[in-house]
């Protein structure tokens, strides 16, 4: 069947209507969300904790079985913290003790160019814990294959009973209907359709997004940038090999990038034992690159036994964003409305927080106590924030993509010594750049949102490598630590107003939320150092954890600001 005078999913072999089974009849949830990616499932997760019915449609059977990210960040680590989720993501991956170090060869048998130190997870937890290293929070990066992120949060999402997930199952196409998406969905081999009426519709559909395509919004930026690696036609080859068997560097690294004068590539530990991804640019060297097994044993320089699990071909050089985030009642969200070369590994990450912010709002939405504006500021929040993080990831690529290789680097005698003392220099400098990037992702900030009550102050400069913990309206939430454990765990699960010491009275704002039904906990700390970050006695704190108030006393008139936080005023509010 088809829906009638309907838009119709024009792209990746969409069926169409005619003689198909007849529909199960029609089903009603507050929300549809489009692919069972990492984005899809943290937004089905975020709806369905919060008792917000919806379907989760998936086309593929499982969650991703050839591996892509493997850079969670601090960010994502801090909401699935939020989610209870951290603690079982955090054990997966690598061993407790495997560096994540950047380590660059010429090849894996050859010299050793530089290598950049990073901590293993025990290390990484223990400088967290003491408030030490270069990510103020209590969740550091994590080194983890997006395989076991997305089994995870599969298993999370199964368990919500809110929320009906539905994998091995499309969505074929969709209609706004002003008052509601009607949308179908069929299942994948063709056995089942259902037609669901859906307050509203998520394309998390990946790259290849039909739902942005059905929508006719366009993707801008830059695109066909070619770069030796980073740019242009890739190859990400998922394989297993002992490595024991004599090819792996003996010093164990997390990234494992190989630049010669033929070709340059990178290898990946997938699970700390023999799994491992390759990555290689098509069109360098000699068409032997096509051949994955061999293209691995070529940048080993060595040659050992390997079993090919799976290959698949990418582009990379693009830095784009859709022109809209949402027409009607359809949104859009992860690579549906951002595509990135993976270097900084932002791509997931970039959707994660999309998923995040765009939840709350509708459940707020659904819920009767957000305003008119409320899902609006998604697009507003989100959309600059895509803009910034494809831009730094372009950065990164062309510095890596663009390293110069000496033709001498694989000599033996002192030309091949002088190359690669240079270029060591060279690569140290760029992972630095590339994988320290706290700036990127607990410095992004929401300042200017009309969600946000600006206070007079700025955001400090936007630095990828710096991050300056500050709570000026629109930032992140700063991380502190309490004597009992982080703060970010005694907020409550909605807004929370954050209250240092017991001056101020919160209940004229709880009044004032309590009309609208706005969801408000108040959180009491007494801790100077915490105070002193945040900069103010009274902080209001979104879902999402970023800043939507603060001041030492609460604005006389509180519904103004109440309005406000939940999209229903115009105006922004100081004490
Ligand atoms: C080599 C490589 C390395 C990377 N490294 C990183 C990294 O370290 N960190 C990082 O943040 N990002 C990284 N990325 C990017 C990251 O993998 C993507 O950004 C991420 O997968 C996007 O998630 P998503 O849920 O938006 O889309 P996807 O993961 O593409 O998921 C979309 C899902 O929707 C399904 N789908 C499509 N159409 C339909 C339909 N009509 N109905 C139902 N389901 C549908 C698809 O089958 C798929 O399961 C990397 C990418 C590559 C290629």
């Amino acid at each position: 069947m088809t829906l009638p005078a309907g838009k119709r999913r024009g792209r990746r072999g969409a069926a169409r209507g005619g003689g198909g089974p007849r529909p199960a009849g029609k089903r009603r949830v507050s929300g549809g969300v489009a692919g069972g990616g990492p984005v899809g499932m943290i937004a089905a997760i975020e709806l369905g904790r919060r008792g917000v019915s919806c379907v989760l449609l998936n086309d593929r059977p499982t969650t991703a079985t050839h591996p892509k990210a493997n850079a969670i960040s601090s960010r994502t680590m801090e909401h699935l913290r939020r989610l209870g989720l951290a603690r079982a993501v955090r054990a997966r991956g690598l061993d407790d003790d495997h560096p994540t170090d950047l380590a660059y060869f010429t090849r894996l048998s050859g010299y050793e160019i530089g290598r950049y130190r990073q901590p293993s997870r025990r290390e990484a937890l223990a400088e967290a814990a003491s408030g030490t290293g270069r990510w103020a929070s209590a969740e550091p990066p994590h080194r983890c294959s997006q395989l076991f992120l997305e089994a995870e949060l599969k298993q999370a999402v199964d368990a919500l009973p809110a929320v009906e997930v539905r994998f091995g199952w499309r969505l074929e196409e969709f209609r706004d209907r002003g008052d509601r998406v009607e949308a179908l969905a069929r299942r994948s081999d063709g056995a089942d359709e259902i037609v669901y009426e859906a307050g509203y519709l998520i394309g998390c559909d990946g790259a290849g997004s039909g739902v942005r395509a059905a929508l006719g919004i366009e993707l801008a930026g830059e695109s066909g940038v070619i770069r030796p690696i980073m740019g242009g036609p890739m190859y990400a080859t998922y394989f297993e090999a002992d490595p024991a068997a004599g090819w792996l560097a003996q010093d164990p690294a997390w990234q494992y990038w190989i630049l010669n004068p033929e070709f340059r590539a990178l290898f990946i530990p997938v699970d700390g034992g023999d799994k491992f991804l390759f990555i290689t640019a098509l069109g360098t060297g000699d068409g032997g690159m096509r051949d994955p097994a061999a293209a691995i044993r070529r940048a080993a320089g060595a040659d050992f036994p390997l079993r090919v699990i799976s290959s698949q071909n990418w582009t990379a050089g693009y830095a784009l964003v859709a022109e809209r985030y949402r027409r009607g009642r359809v949104f859009l969200a992860g690579d549906a409305a951002h595509l990135f070369t993976p270097t900084g590994g932002m791509g997931m990450n970039t959707g994660i927080d999309d998923a995040v912010n765009l939840a709350w709002k509708l459940a707020g939405e659904i819920a009767g106590w957000g305003g008119g504006f409320l899902v609006d500021s998604y697009e507003a929040e989100r959309r600059p924030i895509a803009r910034r993080n494809t831009a730094f990831a372009s950065r990164f690529a062309d510095s890596i993509g663009h390293m110069p290789v000496d033709a001498a680097i694989e000599e033996a005698g002192a030309a091949g010594r002088e190359a690669r003392a240079a270029l060591g220099r060279l690569v140290e400098a760029h992972a630095h750049f590339e994988f320290t990037i706290p700036g990127i992702f607990l410095g992004l900030s929401y300042a200017g949102s009309p969600i946000v009550a600006g206070d007079g102050s700025s955001p400090p400069p936007d630095d990828p490598n710096a991050y300056t913990p500050n709570a000026c309206p629109g930032a992140r939430a700063p991380h502190a630590w309490l004597a009992g454990g982080a703060l970010h765990d005694v907020l409550g699960p909605e807004f929370t107003l954050l209250r240092f010491g017991d001056a101020a009275d919160p209940a004229p704002l709880l009044a004032a939320a309590g009309v609208p039904g706005l969801p408000l906990a108040v959180a009491t700390v007494e801790d100077p150092a915490a105070r002193a970050i945040y900069g103010a006695d009274l902080v209001l704190i979104r879902p999402d954890h970023h800043v939507a108030w603060r001041g030492n006393r609460l604005p006389r008139d509180c519904r103004t600001l109440v309005d406000l936080a939940r999209g229903a005023g115009q105006t922004q509010t100081t004490t």
